[in-house]
């Protein structure tokens, strides 16, 4: 099988920015010949809100995008990350850090800030029977030397890959672990996402070879951002379908909206996400983020 797919999490509404990545990732997939899959991404119980992924899913729906099969939900696959996890164990070590001891660590000099300081990456086993005692571990991938990866937009895609969290501290599957054992059980082979997760690609394509599946193609898609340049938010205003339709925007007029921002129709043109399928050219794609303005409220 060869597949996409749209893999939101289930902690608010989706606002247009999320919007235009899903009707993207459904015309990569669909212009390409590939089945699309929905993904329910609600690991981080903190912060997944009751109704979401249903209201996320009209919202996908009215806009026309299709869905093959039934979504995969993250929460019922604890079991298939711990068993991925217990594979690694020579490509993964155990961090004692807590998030103080990381951001002070890694803004040192000669650090790169965002990335793991490498603190606890050589710890002896007594070192970390100690440590044990007093902390449970978190789980990171044995990272460092460069990975690459094919991406339709921005090219060939090479990284440092970064010592990702795989199990948080409290035993739960990080997001990295998730997406990349998802994307290898459902055989996905083309990730369209926001640009904002390029620089977690090497270190998924580095754990998918180490999973023994083929690496994905990527499409790192520019996000939707507000006046000021900052990535858009449900407070920027009327940004998301139930606050569109408040204002008599309805969903075919916020497709019309999504459709001229990717150049694929003329402001205020009627059309369905069949005519954008037939109109879309990966090379004609606008490559900076789209502004919205003027919709406060
Ligand atoms: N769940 C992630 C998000 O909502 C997307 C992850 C991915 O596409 O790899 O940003």
């Amino acid at each position: 099988m060869s597949a996409g797919r749209y893999a939101p999490s289930p902690t608010g509404e989706l606002h247009l920015g999320n919007l235009r990545t899903a009707v993207l990732a459904w015309l990569f997939a669909r212009s390409s010949g590939r089945d699309f899959l929905l993904r329910i991404e609600d690991l981080d119980q903190s912060r997944v809100r009751p109704g979401y992924a249903e209201q996320q899913a009209g919202d996908l729906a009215a806009l026309g995008i299709t869905f093959d099969g039934e979504p995969l939900v993250q929460s019922t696959r604890r079991d298939r990350y711990d068993e991925a996890l217990a594979g690694l164990t020579a490509d993964t070590f155990e961090c004692f850090c807590t998030r103080r001891e990381i951001a002070e660590a890694a803004s040192a000099p000669h650090r790169t800030p965002g990335r793991y300081p490498g603190t606890c990456r050589e710890l002896t086993e007594a070192e970390r029977a100690e440590r044990r005692k007093t902390r449970s571990p978190a789980i990171r991938l044995r990272g460092g030397a460069t990975e690459t990866a094919v991406d339709l937009l921005h090219g060939e895609l090479v990284g440092m890959v970064d010592d990702v969290v795989l199990r948080r501290n409290d035993g739960g599957a990080a997001y990295n672990l998730a997406v990349v054992v998802d994307d290898a059980h459902s055989e996905v082979d083309q990730v369209v996402r926001g640009d904002d997760l390029l620089d977690a690609t090497p270190a998924q394509a580095r754990l998918t070879r180490l999973l023994g599946a083929p690496v994905p193609t990527y499409a790192h898609v520019p996000l939707a951002v507000n006046a000021e340049g900052v990535r858009l938010a449900k407070r920027d205003g009327a940004v998301t379908l139930s606050r569109l339709a408040e204002r008599g925007v309805d969903a075919a007029a916020a497709l019309t909206m999504i459709a001229a921002s990717l150049a694929l129709a003329e402001p205020g043109e009627p059309v369905t996400i069949m005519d954008l399928s037939a109109r879309f050219d990966v090379a004609r794609l606008p490559r900076e983020p789209w502004v919205i303005t003027g919709r406060p409220g």
